[in-house]
């Protein structure tokens, strides 16, 4: 399927068929599963996902700063090989040289595409202009807000007249106000023509973020990262973010990325070492996860929509959808068309003692096979006690490098607090406390 769903105009950027594997001595992590995507001239894109689900990997494919292991790159219907000079990258946070002023490093990236002397201070002053930063051109970046740093970012990017401009959380590193500003201004910059981008192409976790800005959103999902749906956002700019359309685009985003609950055996996957596909550790605290199902335990039915949670609770997307995640896995609640409802288990668990609550959690996560396998293990090792190291090996065989640290450190959290399993943070040592001590 391809899914270059409202193409305004030509084909810019086309990728057919990629794949990315990564490999880690015999295991092998599909990073990105046969993804087919088109943007066009005109388009602004974003990409929308939870962490880990391949977007950075995505754009680097799409500019040709990585080849894919399986798969093709078309740039304009010509086979992309190598770094696609038509394309910029703007990255969370832009490494600007701290030795140069602010128009000096928009300079270095004229001169960088040869464009003579005389020519670029006139370039970089317009540019620096055109991103609002007009007074401060022989400021240094320690001068300037993160905000300005990284519209200056913005500036280098564009100094290359790049008809491709690809954003990867361009404001999440952003205060929530500077951020906002300097999505106002680059829509602006963008609906103007002023500059010669014909596509952007934005990889963003911020679900109303993307619903402010994109023209589509392609939503995907990881394990392993895919693109699971294309949504047109057609919506009129300006756009508001109280609006009741606008409302209806982020609940039905919120929806498709949440996904559906599926049959627990599906939801707690495999263990380490089985086939099937294993389910980690989601990355939250349980302080968090109490406080979502005792508001949920308030609400009519026990139920609510995404985005009003999100709003509600100053919960960013990504992060309230790692909550709903773990609601989910442990059988606090389920999930369909973009609302959650507590089970009664879930209920029980928002309405429990402290006590009751952590041997709640415990009886779930003992059915979790990934925190099964930790007890066999510990159960098995002399004294009940294994090295760190030792986890941490069998663990890099079933997750992604970086995802190893997290999954160890969350086993850590919740070991604590059902006792379960205890940790020696002086020796680097997980252990099971002697029964009934
Ligand atoms: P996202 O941008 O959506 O957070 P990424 O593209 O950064 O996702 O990463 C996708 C997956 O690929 C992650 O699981 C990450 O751990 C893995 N990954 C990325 N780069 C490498 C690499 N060089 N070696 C091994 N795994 C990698």
């Amino acid at each position: 399927m391809d899914q270059a769903a409202a193409s305004k105009g030509a084909p810019l950027a086309q990728l057919s068929h990629i794949s990315q594997i990564y490999t880690n001595g015999r295991k092998r992590f599909v990073a990105i599963q046969d993804v087919n995507l088109t943007v066009s001239e005109g388009e602004f894109v974003a990409l929308v996902g939870p962490s880990g689900c391949g977007k950075s990997t995505l754009l680097r494919i799409l500019t040709g700063l990585q080849p894919p292991t399986e798969g093709q790159v078309l740039y304009r219907g010509d086979l992309l090989n190598d770094v696609n000079p038509h394309a910029a990258i703007v990255f969370q946070t832009f490494a600007l040289f701290p030795w140069l002023t602010v128009q000096e490093n928009v300079e270095v990236a004229l001169k960088a595409r040869e464009v003579p002397a005389k020519m670029r201070t006139s370039r970089a002053l317009d540019l620096l202009d055109r991103v609002g930063l007009d007074g401060f051109e022989t400021a240094y970046p320690r001068e300037l807000s993160g905000g300005m740093r990284q519209k200056v970012g913005f500036a280098r990017a564009m100094a290359i007249e790049p008809e491709l401009l690809c954003l990867d959380e361009p404001f999440s590193a952003l205060d929530v106000l500077s951020a906002e500003s300097l999505r106002g201004e680059l829509l602006e910059l963008w609906q103007s023509g002023n500059i010669p981008t014909r596509t952007i192409l934005m990889v963003s976790h911020n679900i109303e973020e993307v619903v402010l800005m994109a023209d589509r959103a392609v939503i995907m999902d990881k394990e392993p990262g895919r693109v699971i749906a294309n949504l047109n956002i057609g919506l009129a700019h300006p756009r508001q973010r109280k609006d009741q359309a606008f409302l209806e685009v982020v609940d039905r985003v919120y929806g498709l990325l949440a996904g559906q609950t599926q049959p627990e055996h599906i939801e707690l996957g495999a263990m380490p070492g089985e086939l099937g596909r294993l389910r980690g550790l989601p990355d939250v605290p349980i302080n968090d996860l109490a406080g979502l199902l005792e508001h949920l335990a308030e609400e009519p039915n026990n139920r609510g929509d995404l985005y009003r949670i999100a709003e509600h609770l100053g919960l960013d997307s990504d992060h309230l959808l790692t909550l709903v995640e773990a609601a989910e896995l442990l059988g606090f609640a389920t999930v369909a068309q973009g609302d959650i409802t507590l089970t009664p288990l879930g209920e029980t668990f928002a309405e429990a003692s402290i006590l009751a609550r952590k041997e709640i959690f415990a009886s779930r996560l003992k059915r979790f096979p990934f925190y099964k396998w930790l007890l066999s293990m510990l159960r098995e090792a002399d004294q009940h006690r294994l090295r760190r190291g030792v986890i941490q090996t069998a663990l890099e065989r079933e997750f992604p490098p970086d995802e190893v640290d997290q999954q160890l450190n969350t086993a850590i959290d919740w070991g604590r607090y059902t006792e379960l399993v205890s940790y020696d943070d002086d020796d680097d040592v997980f252990y099971l406390e002697p029964a009934g001590g």
